[in-house]
C-alpha cells in the first residue's frame, strides 16, 4: 500500500474508491452523470455532511460536455441569480485545488466586454450595480481605457466595455477531478464505467439498476447533461431541452501576444463582442475563438441524425462555414488572429432549455427525485449549481432563490419543436439583452385564449406567460409595433401612449383585459379547508368569499401566493399565476393529506377582468348578479345565457370582478360584456398597463417583490398572518417577530429620468447600500415611476428620501407612507 501511495495518490485512490469496492448495495443520494456539475453536487453534498452519496457516470467523469468546454469562468449575467450562481462558483474555484490538494490550471485573467451600442452600455451599468452588491469590482472603460486593457484591439466603433476582474478560465477536466476528489476525501463514491440502465419505485426506495448491480436510494439527481432526456425518461418525465453544436477554434502561438505575456507576466484578458457574438481568448500564447452564431445547428432532431445512445469523449465534424462571418469580425476586431495558425477546432454538444437556463430542483411530479442537468454554461455554473443542488436535496429549499433555474418553470407544453426553435433562439442571442418590454419571437402560438382573434383584431401586441398568448398592449392606429422599437431600457416607446390611455379608461370608466392560463386547481375532501389553513399564513375565507393566501416554507419565506374562492365548507378553487402553474400544484401536492383531491383545471376555463367605475354599470346589464356584495365576494350568474363565476376583485385596484367562464362559452361572454360596454368607454387593455395598475396599488408580483429571498413579515404581510392558528412557517416568523424584520417592503416614488429601475436595483442612503428593488414601473394614474422593494427596516420611514441606482444614475427615491400609493384606503376597489 505505502508503495503504491508512493508512485501516485490518484492511483491509489482510484484503485480504493472507484474500482476495487464492492458495488454499494444502497446509499442516501445517487447523482447519475459525471460531468462538471454532477462531480459538484456530490462535492457539496457531502460538504453538508451528506457523504453516503454515490455517483454514476457511464463512461470516465467528463465523457459528456465537460471534457471539451472551453472553460471559461464569467460571473457576468443581468439575471441576479445566475451571477449569484457564478460569483459563488469563481470564489469556489479559486480555492478549491488546494483545499482538496488537486492542483488545477485556474487563470483568473479578467474580461473585457465590448459596447457597440448605448443599450449595451446601459446593460453593462445595470450589471456594474448587480456585481457591486454582490461584492464585484465591475468596471465600466471608455473607449479609449479598452487598449490598456487589451492591446491588440481595434476600439474606434466601440462606446465602451465593461471590465471584470473575476473572471478567467479553468481546465474543466481538472475541475470535475477535483470535486470528485474533494468529495470522496469526505466519504463520497464514484463509480465510473456505470451506465444506469433503468429506476424503479419501490416503497420509500428509488432503485437503480446498472450493468454493475442495483443500488437503493433515498434520493436521486438526474445530472446526465445532454443526455438528461433519456435519463428522465426512465422516471417518466419529459425533460425540456434540445442540443446544439457549438465550436471554438484554437490558433497557435502569435509572437506578439508570446511577448506581451513574457513582458507582463500575465494572460490577455478574455475578450467577449457581445454584439458581434463570441469569445476570444488568449490560449497559451495563441487563441481560442468561440461564437455563438446566429445560424447556429441542433442536432438529434431527425430521423437521420438520431440521438446517439453513446457520444463519449465525441465530437462533431468541424462545420466552420457558418462562422465565417464571426472570424472575419474577429480578425478585424483583433488584426492579430489574422496572422495566428488554426491548428483545431472543438465541435461538441451544448444541450439548451428553452430559456437557456439550466434545471436545478425538484424533478416535477416525481418524489425524492432531483435535476441538475441541460447546462449550456455548466462550467461556470457547476460550483454554484452544486451547492443549490444540495441544499434541494438536504433541506427541500435554497438560500438563494433560485427560480430561473427551478424545473418547475416549465409546465409540459413544451414540445419538441417548441425546444427546438427556443433553444435556437437562445444560441443565437446567448449575449442578446433582454429588453422589458421585448417579446421574443420564437416558439410562439402555444397555447390561445378563446377570444384570441377578437383580442388580435383589436390591436393586441402579443407577450407569452407559460406560453399562453397576452395581449401586452393594445396598438393604435400608427403605433410602431415594429421588434427593433421594443428593444430599448427605456421607459418610453410605442406603447407607453398607449398604455396611459388603457390606465386611464380603467381610472375613469373601464378596461377588459382577456387573461388565459390563470391556473387554478380543485381542492375538495373532508377536511380540506382545515388542511388548507395550515398551509396559509393567514385566515381561510368563509363560504362565498374570496381570500388572498400566502404560503411560507418553514422558514417563514414567501413561496407562493394564490387566491381561495371558498365554494363549499371543502370545496375551493385555488387561483394562482400562469407561470405559477407547475410550481404551486407540486407545492400543495406535495403536502397534500391522504383522502383530499387536487385537480388542475386551468384548461377547463378562461378569464377576462373587467374593472373600472363603470364595471358596476356594465354588469347591471348582462347579467342579474347581486352587485352589491363586497369586495371579495363570489356569486355564480349568467351573461348572455352562459354560466360564469364573479369574483369582486381587482389587481387594478379599481372597482371591478373578474368574469370565469367555461373555455366554451368565452366568446359569447365576452362579445356581451363588450357591447354592453361600448356606451360606458369600456375599452380593453394589457398586460403592460396591469403592470402599471398593480404597482401603484402596492400589489406585489410573484417572484419579483414575492420570492424566498424574504420572510412573510419582510415582505410587509403581517396582516396575512393568523397568529391564532397553526400554519407551516409559523414558528420561524414568530421568532423572527420578536427578534424584530431586518428588512421591510416599501413603495418608493423615484424621480427618475428616462428608466424606471429593473429588478434587483441597488438603493442608497449616502454611500451606504440600504436595499434593492423587486419591481419598478411608471404608474399613470399616480403619474409617478413607482419602486417596490426592500430596505433596511429602521429606513421603512414615509417620507425619507433615498436613493435608487438605476442604470448607473442615482436618482431621488421617496419612500411613501402605504405601500399603496393610489387608493390607499381601498376606497375605489370597495365602492
Ligand atoms: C465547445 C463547447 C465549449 C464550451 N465552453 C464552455 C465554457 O467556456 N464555459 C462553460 O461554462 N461552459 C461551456 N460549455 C458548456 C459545458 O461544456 C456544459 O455546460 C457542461 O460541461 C455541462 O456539464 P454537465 O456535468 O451538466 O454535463 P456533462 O459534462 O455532459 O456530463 C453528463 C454526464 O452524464 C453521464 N451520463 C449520461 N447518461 C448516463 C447514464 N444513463 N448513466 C450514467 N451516466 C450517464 C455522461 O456520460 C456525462 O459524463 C461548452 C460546451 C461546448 C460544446
Amino acid at each position: 500500500m505505502l508503495a503504491l501511495r508512493a508512485c501516485g495518490a490518484d492511483i491509489f485512490e482510484q484503485m480504493m474508491g472507484w474500482g476495487m469496492a464492492a458495488f454499494p448495495a444502497r446509499a442516501r443520494v445517487v447523482i447519475i452523470g459525471g460531468g462538471a456539475v454532477g462531480a459538484s453536487c456530490l462535492y457539496h453534498l457531502a460538504k453538508a455532511g451528506w457523504t453516503d452519496c454515490l455517483l454514476l457516470e457511464k463512461n470516465e467523469l467528463t465523457a459528456g460536455s465537460t471534457w471539451h468546454a472551453a472553460g471559461n469562468v464569467p460571473t457576468f449575467s443581468s439575471s441576479w441569480s445566475i451571477m449569484n450562481m457564478q460569483r459563488y462558483s469563481a470564489e469556489l474555484y479559486r480555492g478549491l485545488g488546494a483545499e482538496v490538494d488537486y492542483p488545477m490550471n485556474y487563470h483568473v485573467t479578467g474580461s473585457v466586454r465590448l459596447a457597440h451600442t448605448a443599450e449595451r452600455m446601459d446593460e453593462f451599468r445595470r450589471v456594474v450595480g448587480m456585481g457591486r452588491y454582490q461584492g464585484m469590482a465591475l468596471e465600466l472603460l471608455e473607449p479609449d481605457e479598452i487598449k490598456a486593457r487589451y492591446p491588440f484591439l481595434e476600439v474606434h466603433d466601440l462606446m465602451g466595455a465593461l471590465y471584470d476582474p473575476n473572471d478567467g478560465d479553468i481546465d474543466p477536466a481538472q475541475l470535475t477531478q477535483a470535486l470528485a476528489k474533494g468529495a470522496r476525501n469526505m466519504g463520497a463514491r464514484v463509480e465510473r464505467f456505470c451506465p444506469v440502465l433503468s429506476v424503479r419505485r419501490e416503497g420509500e426506495d428509488w432503485v437503480i439498476v446498472t450493468e454493475k448491480g442495483e443500488v437503493r436510494c433515498e434520493f436521486v439527481v438526474n445530472a446526465a447533461g445532454y443526455y438528461a432526456r433519456e435519463v428522465g425518461q426512465m422516471f417518466g418525465r419529459e425533460v425540456p431541452m434540445m442540443v446544439m453544436s457549438h465550436q471554438y477554434m484554437l490558433f497557435d502561438t502569435v509572437p506578439e501576444v508570446a511577448a506581451h505575456s513574457a513582458e507582463t507576466g500575465k494572460k490577455l484578458p478574455l475578450l467577449r463582442d457581445v454584439d458581434s457574438s463570441y469569445y476570444l481568448r488568449q490560449e497559451k500564447n495563441g487563441f481560442n475563438l468561440g461564437p455563438y452564431e446566429r445560424n447556429g445547428r441542433a442536432h438529434w432532431i431527425s430521423k437521420d441524425d438520431p440521438f446517439p445512445s453513446d457520444f463519449s469523449f465525441q465530437l462533431f465534424p468541424d462545420d466552420l462555414e457558418r462562422l465565417e462571418w464571426y472570424i472575419e469580425d474577429a480578425m478585424a476586431r483583433v488584426p492579430l488572429l489574422a496572422i495566428a495558425p488554426l491548428t483545431k477546432v472543438i465541435n461538441g454538444p451544448i444541450p439548451y432549455t428553452p430559456d437557456g437556463n439550466p434545471l436545478i430542483g425538484p424533478m416535477p411530479g416525481v418524489p425524492n427525485a432531483f435535476e441538475a442537468c441541460v447546462f449550456t454554461f455548466g462550467i461556470c455554473q457547476a460550483g454554484g449549481a452544486g451547492k443549490v443542488l444540495a441544499e434541494w436535496v438536504t433541506k427541500g429549499a435554497t438560500e438563494w432563490d433560485m427560480w430561473s433555474c427551478d424545473p418547475r418553470r416549465f409546465t409540459g407544453f413544451e414540445d419538441e419543436a417548441y425546444c427546438i426553435a427556443k433553444g435556437m433562439e437562445v444560441y443565437g442571442h446567448e449575449y442578446g439583452m433582454h429588453f422589458p418590454h421585448y417579446a421574443w419571437p420564437a416558439g410562439r402560438g402555444q397555447k390561445l385564449s378563446p377570444v384570441h382573434n377578437r383580442v388580435a383584431a383589436l390591436g393586441a401586441q402579443f407577450g407569452a406567460y407559460n406560453g399562453w398568448e397576452r395581449a401586452n398592449w393594445y396598438a393604435r392606429p400608427g403605433d410602431d409595433v415594429s421588434e427593433a422599437g421594443a428593444q430599448t431600457w427605456k421607459r418610453e416607446g410605442a406603447w407607453f401612449g398607449a398604455v396611459r390611455e388603457e390606465c386611464e379608461a380603467v381610472r375613469d370608466a373601464a378596461g377588459i383585459l382577456d387573461l388565459p392560463g390563470f391556473s387554478r386547481f380543485r381542492l375538495s375532501g373532508a377536511g380540506a379547508a382545515a388542511w388548507l389553513s395550515r398551509q396559509i399564513t393567514g385566515r381561510m375565507p368563509n363560504v362565498g368569499r374570496v381570500g388572498l393566501a400566502y404560503f411560507a416554507d418553514d422558514m417563514g419565506r414567501i413561496v407562493t401566493e394564490m387566491s381561495i374562492v371558498r365554494l363549499g365548507a371543502d370545496e375551493m378553487t385555488l387561483i394562482t399565476a400562469a407561470t405559477a402553474q407547475a410550481h404551486d400544484f407540486d407545492w400543495l401536492a406535495r403536502h397534500l393529506e391522504p383522502g383530499l383531491t387536487l385537480v388542475d383545471v386551468t384548461l377547463d376555463y378562461a378569464c377576462q377582468i373587467v374593472t373600472g367605475p363603470a364595471s358596476r354599470a356594465i354588469f347591471a346589464e348582462v347579467c342579474g348578479a347581486d352587485l352589491t356584495l363586497t369586495w371579495l365576494s363570489h356569486q355564480e350568474t349568467k351573461i348572455a345565457g352562459r354560466w360564469v363565476r364573479l369574483l369582486r376583485v381587482s389587481f387594478a385596484g379599481e372597482l371591478g370582478w373578474e368574469i370565469h367562464t367555461k373555455v366554451a362559452d368565452t366568446a359569447v361572454v365576452n362579445d356581451a360584456v363588450m357591447t354592453a360596454g361600448a356606451k360606458h368607454g369600456l375599452r380593453p387593455f394589457g398586460m403592460f398597463a396591469l403592470n402599471s395598475l398593480r404597482i401603484e396599488k402596492g400589489y406585489r408580483a410573484w417572484k419579483g417583490d414575492l420570492s424566498t429571498d424574504y420572510t412573510v413579515l419582510q415582505g410587509g404581510l403581517e396582516r396575512f398572518v393568523d397568529w391564532g392558528h397553526e400554519f407551516r412557517g409559523k414558528a420561524a416568523l414568530a421568532a423572527e417577530k420578536q427578534r424584530g424584520v431586518t428588512k421591510q417592503f416599501v413603495a418608493l416614488a423615484v424621480e427618475a429620468g428616462a428608466y424606471d429601475p429593473p429588478y434587483m436595483s441597488t438603493i442608497w442612503q449616502g454611500d451606504a447600500v440600504v436595499g434593492e428593488t423587486t419591481s419598478g414601473y411608471f404608474g399613470h394614474r399616480v403619474g409617478a415611476c413607482v419602486a417596490l422593494g426592500m430596505v433596511r427596516a429602521d429606513l421603512a420611514v414615509a417620507g425619507l428620501a433615498l436613493e435608487v441606482e438605476i442604470f448607473g444614475q442615482r436618482h431621488r427615491a421617496v419612500v411613501q407612507a402605504e405601500a399603496a400609493m393610489w387608493d390607499g384606503k381601498n376606497e375605489r376597489i370597495r365602492a
